[in-house]
């Protein structure tokens, strides 16, 4: 990497990079020497000149991603070292196995990575940057991402349409694969569509969450809501779940979970899906269910949308609770990252509240170790879940 302008901090401002936060807002910057474009690397100082880090240049609120925190950063050794420490993390905490062979590699500041993603999905890792630097560098971010694993990688697919700035194409960096291609999570079977599926093709974050109530589903009617490829959905099938029925409002989305529904060896007798908005499922469709999974994608992607959010989720898990029968559960989740634990809770028991039933929680549901979250950058915390027991 080219390192040709340095950053220099107002005076008072490095203490947030000290502590290792991979931010730097542009009201924090002194002043900038040389020119700096965006996706650039930059050095960042503090206002005595007293070297801070590296990291990714880009016009915008946050100014600096800082991706090294070093007094000196090399070239060939960078993405290197930074992959493999994050993958060591991975094969140290027991994700991978002969039953689950797609995990994250890469989760942005939680790896000392911010703006980029990597999914490993049974041999194709699929790269998502958020910022132009890792745009610029997806070359040598594959190149790294091979070096370390091998002939276990297949191919590197590079998709970042909606998420890197500016105009960016989808492209496989390296090898090539069929897409969809069938991975496999706790001895459950999917199809994941990297290339025209949401994100970077299907949702790791919630394995073990799936897992927990692959446990509470023998014999149980339930209700899959927001189920994308149906994730939830196959879980409780290969549990002996009675009957399931999901739902999502993307077409695409529920003829996957068509498909994963017969890959796993299940027939409509037990599955039915419903390509639906949620909210009117609910009100079209009277039944009740002895659970209910509630996943919907992040209603406040921003502060401003956060009241208009919780009214959403308050509503949504009232009509839940209405539907469940006593003795029921429902899972219930947000991934705003602008809406904290503690406000999920609170919206929870107003939900609770409304629909006048007697409620418990049973588990607190975070994301798992492939989505680690740095100490230091509490933003990364952004998926947050309830069990709760019904009466
Ligand atoms: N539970 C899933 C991930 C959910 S992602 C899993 O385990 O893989 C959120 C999903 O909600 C997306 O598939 C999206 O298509 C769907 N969605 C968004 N708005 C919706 C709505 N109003 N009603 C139903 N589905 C919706």
């Amino acid at each position: 990497m080219k390192i040709s302008s340095t950053v220099i901090l107002k005076r008072g401002k490095e203490g947030s990079v000290k502590r290792f936060h991979p931010w730097i807002f542009s009201g924090a910057i002194q002043s900038i020497q040389g020119e700096a474009e965006n996706g650039d690397w930059v050095k960042v100082t503090d206002a005595s000149n007293r070297v801070l880090g590296y990291g990714h240049y880009q016009t915008g609120t946050i100014a600096v991603r800082v991706l090294s925190f070093a007094s000196a950063v090399q070239d060939e050794e960078f993405w290197e070292q930074k992959i493999r420490a994050a993958y060591n993390q991975r094969f140290s905490t027991g994700i991978l196995s002969e039953d689950t062979n797609a995990f994250r590699l890469i989760h942005g500041e939680g790896d000392g990575l911010p703006g980029l993603i990597i999914d490993v999905y049974n041999g194709v890792a699929v790269i998502q940057a958020h910022s132009t630097g890792m745009h610029r560098d997806r070359l040598a971010i594959a190149t790294a991402v091979k070096g370390i694993l091998g002939d276990a990688i297949s191919a590197v697919y590079y998709k970042s349409l909606s998420t890197a700035p500016g105009k960016t194409e989808s492209e496989y960096l390296l090898g090539m694969a069929a897409s969809p291609h069938v991975i496999v999570e706790h001895g459950n079977r999917f199809y994941v569509d990297w290339a025209e599926g949401q994100k970077t093709g299907f949702f790791l974050d919630q394995r073990e969450n799936r897992k927990l109530l692959g446990s509470l589903s023998k014999g149980k009617t339930i209700l899959n809501t927001f189920c994308y490829t149906g994730g939830f959905s196959v879980y409780a099938l290969h549990a002996g779940a009675k009957l399931v029925h999901s739902v999502d409002a993307s077409e695409k989305a529920i003829d996957l979970t068509r498909r994963n529904i017969e890959l796993n060896g299940f027939s409509p007798i037990e599955h039915d899906c419903f390509s639906a908005d949620t909210f009117d499922f609910l009100k079209e469709n009277e039944a009740s269910y002895d659970l209910i999974v509630l996943d919907p994608p992040a209603f406040a992607k921003h502060k401003d949308a956060k009241h208009q959010a919780m009214k959403g989720y308050q509503r949504l898990n009232a009509e839940a609770m209405r539907r469940v029968v006593p003795g029921g559960i429902i899972f219930t989740f947000s991934c705003s990252q602008v809406v904290d634990r503690q406000l999920f809770y609170d919206t929870v028991v107003s939900a609770a509240i409304q629909s006048g039933r007697e409620i418990k929680v049973i588990n607190h549901l975070s994301q798992p170790a492939d989505h680690p979250v740095s100490l230091y950058h509490p933003e990364g915390e952004y998926l947050k879940g309830l069990v709760l027991y019904v009466n």
